[in-house]
């Protein structure tokens, strides 16, 4: 079969076993792309030392092609591989690998990566994830995976097997169906590729987890510094979706979405009953998905505390709610 016959099939989604996790390295050694889940959300796989996958994925995606993409890798010692692995970086790196940390690092002149997947900067975004199935994958695979979320530029990421599924009827070869991310929501993104830390991407990891380990960082969504592809509209659903609102506030036919033990009873969904922010960042694109129905005409979500993960939902949610027309996606 020749690979471009090959990409139009439907994805098979299959359930996590040996015969599937052989099938998916095969496929990635191929240079096939596999979604995978990941404690933070399901991202979509490629060997990123072959041009040609990562290609596929921008094309999958519909991802513009100067949006870089992170780089998975097994390891600290896989990282140092491919990137200029500083004091600060081997600092954090203990503390939080594996797990939902990226770090912008300068990359290595013999770095194998495709220039492809870090959009022609002269850095590139790591992480070594903790979920046992992208450890699987990436000892198995033997090169890095370039994998961004496994969702349709500019929209809402997956966090179930079945979400990756139901948004893309071709493109991906497998997708390995390992149920829920426990996280649900993306990695932290710092950037570790000058003289001092900055945020580009609140997330998973929380600013006050970080800067505990190494003191004071910026963070570039106060001021100019920005990440590339970090567009205003993201994170989408179909239907419009407002933050911060009351209940006084709802409108007839929007579906609300509430959050801490002060909510009205009448909700459609709750992210967290007990106000536990790691339960709603978990629950946070799941519910949003669940909303984004035919016959309702909006999601409203209450109120959510900008403290801890809660910077980071919050930032999704102005994302989500963000005007659409500005042709900028992810
Ligand atoms: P996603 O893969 O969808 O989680 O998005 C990855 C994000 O990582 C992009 O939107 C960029 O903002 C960020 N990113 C990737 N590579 C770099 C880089 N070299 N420098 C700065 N940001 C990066
Ligand atoms: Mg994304």
């Amino acid at each position: 079969m020749t690979a471009s016959t090959k990409q139009r099939k439907e994805p098979r989604l299959l359930d996590v076993s040996y015969e599937t996790l052989d099938a998916a390295v095969q496929e990635l050694k191929d240079g096939g792309l596999v979604a995978f889940p990941t404690e933070t959300v399901y991202g979509l796989g490629a060997d990123a030392t072959n041009s040609d996958a990562v290609a596929k994925i921008f094309e999958t995606k519909s991802r513009p092609t100067f949006n870089p993409l992170i780089v998975h890798v097994k390891d600290a010692g896989g990282a140092a591989l491919l990137a200029e692995f500083n004091p600060l970086a081997q600092k954090l790196s203990q503390k939080f690998w594996p797990g939902p940390l990226t770090m912008v690092l300068k990359r290595l002149d013999a770095s194998p990566l495709s220039l492809l997947v870090s959009a022609g900067l002269d850095t590139i975004a790591i992480r070594v994830p903790s979920h046992p199935i992208a450890q699987a994958l990436l000892e198995n695979v033997g090169v890095p995976l370039a994998a961004p979320s496994a969702n349709k530029s500019g929209t809402v990421s997956s966090t179930a097997g079945m979400h990756v599924a139901s948004q893309f009827r071709d493109g991906i070869d497998i997708i390995i169906d390992g149920g829920s991310c426990e996280m649900g929501i993306e990695s932290t993104i710092i950037d570790l590729s000058g003289d001092s830390a900055t945020i580009l991407r609140h997330g998973a990891i929380t600013v006050e987890e970080i800067e505990a380990e190494i003191g004071p960082i910026k963070d570039s969504n106060d001021g100019d510094i920005k990440a590339p592809g970090m567009m205003k509209s993201h994170y989408a659903p179909s239907i419009p979706l407002r933050m911060n609102v009351m209940p006084e506030d709802r409108l007839k036919g929007e579906a609300y979405l509430t959050f801490g033990p002060d909510a009205p009873k009448k909700a459609a969904l709750t992210l967290s009953k007990t106000g536990d922010l790691r339960e709603a960042a978990a629950n946070l694109f799941t519910m949003i998905r669940a909303l984004d129905q035919p016959g309702i005409r909006g999601i409203a979500v209450m109120p959510i505390p900008g403290t801890g993960i809660g910077r980071a939902i919050n930032d999704r949610l102005m994302r989500a709610s963000a005007p659409r027309d500005e042709g900028e996606s992810q």
